[in-house]
């Protein structure tokens, strides 16, 4: 979608103050308060917190489909807050992927359809459809489950399907919540570098909630969200300083 309003960010993802209040009857929950976040392109960035302090809602108000109560969400310095209904959904078909931990892999259809459906849906031809869906599904190491449905995949080659899904439209965005939740730990290794690589090739700017430490190794930043606001921002050490070797 060529987006020219003549807005220019060096930022893929960026938020100002974004604030999210429920209204429960005459109770409020303070879910964002105020989150300000900067992501380039190309960086994979893990967002970390307890159960309730907000991070599928930071992540569903950038990927618009929750509104904030306040604060904006800029895309590639466009801010989405002013978007039509129309325009979001365009917007999220051609260049948002979304991995959720409930996969919605559609059952009746196989890996093969699963990852190519989104391309149907963008009118993409049918042999670059196909090109896209291999590319795709060899890229997690499943083009040979590709005719399987869901149910006679693992949990960790559903998650690869899903994960091919959310690249099938070749998105400038990835957002993911608990992507590697259900993984065993070597799984849920080979999914993280996975996508690092994606990452850097396609120069992707990457959100992740995550409870997974093993996260450390993959990321180039760790943002801690508590009650709603970010915390504090970690950058983990460069995997390779694991591999000295401890002297004595
Ligand atoms: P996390 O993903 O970190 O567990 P959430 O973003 O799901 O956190 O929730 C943050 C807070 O907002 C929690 O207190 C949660 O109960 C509340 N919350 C989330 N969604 C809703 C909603 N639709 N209505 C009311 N409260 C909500
Ligand atoms: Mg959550």
């Amino acid at each position: 979608m060529a987006s020219n309003n003549g807005a220019q960010s060096r930022y893929a993802i960026e938020t100002v103050g974004l604030t999210r209040v429920y209204k429960l009857g005459d109770q409020e929950v303070h879910a964002l308060r105020g989150v300000n976040l900067q992501l380039e392109p190309g960086q994979f960035v893990a967002l970390k917190g307890r159960s309730g302090s907000g991070k599928t809602t930071l992540l569903n108000c950038i990927g618009g489909l929750d509104q904030p109560t306040a604060g904006k969400v800029i895309i590639f310095g466009e801010e989405i807050g002013g978007w039509s209904e129309a325009k979001l959904t365009t917007w999220r078909r051609q260049q948002v992927g979304f991995i959720f931990q409930s996969l919605g892999l559609l059952p009746a259809l196989s890996a093969y359809e699963n990852v190519e459906l989104i391309m149907r849906m963008n009118g993409v031809s049918a042999k670059e459809r196909y090109r896209m869906t291999v590319d795709c599904l060899n890229l997690v190491g499943l083009a040979k489950w590709m005719d399987h449905r869901p149910y006679e995949l693992s949990g960790g080659q559903q998650q690869r399907v899903a994960i091919a899904r959310a690249l099938a439209n070749n998105p400038k965005v990835i957002i993911a919540d608990e992507p590697t939740g259900d993984l065993d730990s070597k799984t849920g290794r080979e999914v993280l570098g996975i996508f690092r690589n994606i990452i850097r090739e396609r120069q992707i700017a990457m959100l992740m909630a995550t409870h997974d430490s093993l996260v450390n190794d993959y990321v180039d930043q760790i943002l801690h969200l508590q009650d709603g606001q970010i915390l504090r921002i970690e950058i983990p050490e460069p995997e390779e300083e694991e591999e000295l070797i401890p002297v004595g």
